[in-house]
């Protein structure tokens, strides 16, 4: 670090954001190469909602060394084998799906699933339904948790359930334990070199704080990067409607489910996301479709809580990304680069990409132009990646109760790249050479997008399928059965395995 002259670095935000880059940052560059500081206004607070994950969460743990046992009790956290889609769908047979997270198995039922999805996009009545074919769909049917016996030697991409809050004061105490200086205050200036360059900020009490290199974790406020520094923000609404959502928990119930559920209303979705301790549910929708109340009303409907004094929390949502989030002396993470709406839960996912490829990008090349522009042009693409496969789930919805579900349907703004892997679906292309093509199989792999236009029933309408001959060679369903029931006999039930860590 001392080579590209770094001493001091600012972290300005405590939200997860903020306290995930501390803590990736300490454990890289601490032991005495270089001062963090994280300030944080006590007067704004953080945003205090975000409950799901990606593996990457996972990943996040590791790289720190964390245990289970030790961060998750202390979050109320819970594991999550993936997401089912409710309601997306009003074809028969398809009004639901799950998503699952990856495991080294799933090579085996996954080619058996894609030769009877490519049967049927040819237009051959074979069953090409997801859920069947993939064990962490049958883990969390049964409530199962996906850490495997000793015996059973896969892999598996497993992400969790958490309260953000919780985490974020479980990631203080760590950064600080490991070096980093925390202090509180609200930046009402910031102060400039010359050539353009953060040089300080100035708190309400006037205490002025310098440092080499600032990071704006300062969510949708981005006091640094945007307000300051001036940079852009492109906007998906055009491709993305949502940008409001209405929270509030209810209670637990015994045999807590292992999957987050998104169920399709009105006018966006709500999510179910399993604690330990209660329920978190949000209806993220479009406030140009309905109103902040006809939203509440509908959740409250929903869970029965029309005449409870439960309280609702209403959060704004800007959605879209920064033009770069790197410039000059100052790095944006986390909501202040920008937001794609929680239906897949990836925010914190790009919290922790960005933290690396910034840090990775940085000691290669310092501030030299070469690996900025490059550092910030695969954080957009990465951001593009993940927004055209979220886009994919509204544009293929088939409900008809709302003018919403339809203006997301008849929606002619959609990138060329997801244009390309709908036209290569519907004429029977195969989708891992499209996405090899594009080179977005890193954002989604070809699971996925398979679950996910499968899942759907994008298939031609049941009367015009023909039946299979005796030559088409489809999967043996007796046989996935059998195998995935086989394999769902080496877990244990989820709240068992949460029950371990309990104190
Ligand atoms: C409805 C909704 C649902 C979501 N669901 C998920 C999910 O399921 N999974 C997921 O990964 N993500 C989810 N997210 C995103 C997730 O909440 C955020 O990515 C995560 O909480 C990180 O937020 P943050 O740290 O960037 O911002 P914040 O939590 O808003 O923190 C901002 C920090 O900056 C500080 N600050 C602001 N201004 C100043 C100032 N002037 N001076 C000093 N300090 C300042 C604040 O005090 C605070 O500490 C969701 C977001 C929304 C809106």
């Amino acid at each position: 670090m001392d080579k590209h002259g770094i001493k001091d670095i600012i972290i300005l935000g405590g939200g997860t954001a903020g306290w995930m880059t501390a803590n990736l940052m300490a454990k890289r560059w601490g032991n005495g190469q270089v001062n963090i500081t994280l300030v944080e206004s006590p007067d704004i607070g953080i945003i205090g909602v975000g409950e799901g994950s990606t593996p990457k969460l996972k990943d996040f743990f590791d790289t720190l060394g964390i245990e289970e046992s030790e961060w998750m009790p202390e979050c109320n956290a819970t594991y999550k084998n993936g997401i089912t889609f409710k309601d997306w769908s009003t074809i028969p047979g398809f009004d639901e799906y799950f998503h699952p997270f990856g495991c080294t198995i799933d090579v085996l039922t996954f080619k058996l699933f894609k030769a009877n999805v490519v049967l049927r996009r040819k237009g051959i009545d074979v069953y090409a339904h997801p859920n069947r074919f993939f064990l962490m769909a049958s883990l969390s049917d049964k409530k199962l948790a996906p850490i495997a016996h000793e015996n059973f030697p896969f892999q598996f991409d497993y992400a969790y359930h958490f309260d953000s809050v919780l985490v974020g004061k479980f990631l203080q105490k760590r950064a600080m334990a490991n070096g980093v200086k925390h202090i509180e205050g609200t930046v009402k200036d910031v102060q400039l070199h010359e050539n353009g360059d953060i040089a300080s900020i100035t708190l309400a009490d006037n205490q002025s704080l310098s440092a080499d290199f600032f990071v704006d974790c300062t969510g949708f406020a981005s006091v640094l990067l945007q307000r300051t520094l001036k940079v852009a923000f492109r906007s998906f609404s055009e491709n993305l409607f949502n940008d409001a959502a209405v929270a509030m928990p209810t209670p637990i119930t015994a045999n807590i489910p292992s999957q987050t559920i998104s169920t399709a209303l009105a006018n966006g979705w709500v999510w179910e996301i399993p604690l330990t301790n209660r329920f978190g549910h949000g209806y993220v929708y479009s406030s140009s479709h309905c109103s902040a109340d006809e939203a509440e009303t509908e959740l409250r409907t929903r869970l029965g809580l029309l005449d409870s004094d439960v309280e609702a929390r209403h959060i704004g949502m800007r959605v879209g990304r920064v033009d770069k989030c790197w410039v000059k002396n100052c790095v944006s993470i986390g909501l202040s680069q920008g937001f794609i709406e929680p239906l897949e839960a990836t925010a914190l996912q790009f919290v922790h990409t960005t933290i690396e490829e910034f840090m990775g990008a940085f000691e290669f090349g310092g501030f030299s132009n070469e690996h900025q522009d490059s550092f910030n042009q695969r954080i957009n693409l990465n951001f593009e990646g993940i927004r055209d496969y979220i886009v994919l789930h509204y544009k293929t919805n088939s409900r008809n109760d709302s003018e919403y579900w339809r203006e997301n349907r008849e929606n002619t703004h959609i990138s060329s790249n997801l244009q390309s892997m709908l036209d290569c679906w519907y004429e029977v292309h195969s989708l891992e050479e499209e996405l090899q093509r594009l080179k977005i199989g890193n954002y989604y792999t070809t699971i996925s997008w398979n679950c996910l236009l499968a899942g759907m029933g994008l298939f031609a309408p049941q009367d015009q399928l023909t039946a299979p001959d005796d030559r088409v060679m489809q999967a043996d369903l007796d046989y996935v059965d059998d195998f995935v029931a086989r394999c769902t006999m080496n877990f244990d039930a989820h709240e068992k395995v949460l029950a371990r860590y309990q104190k």
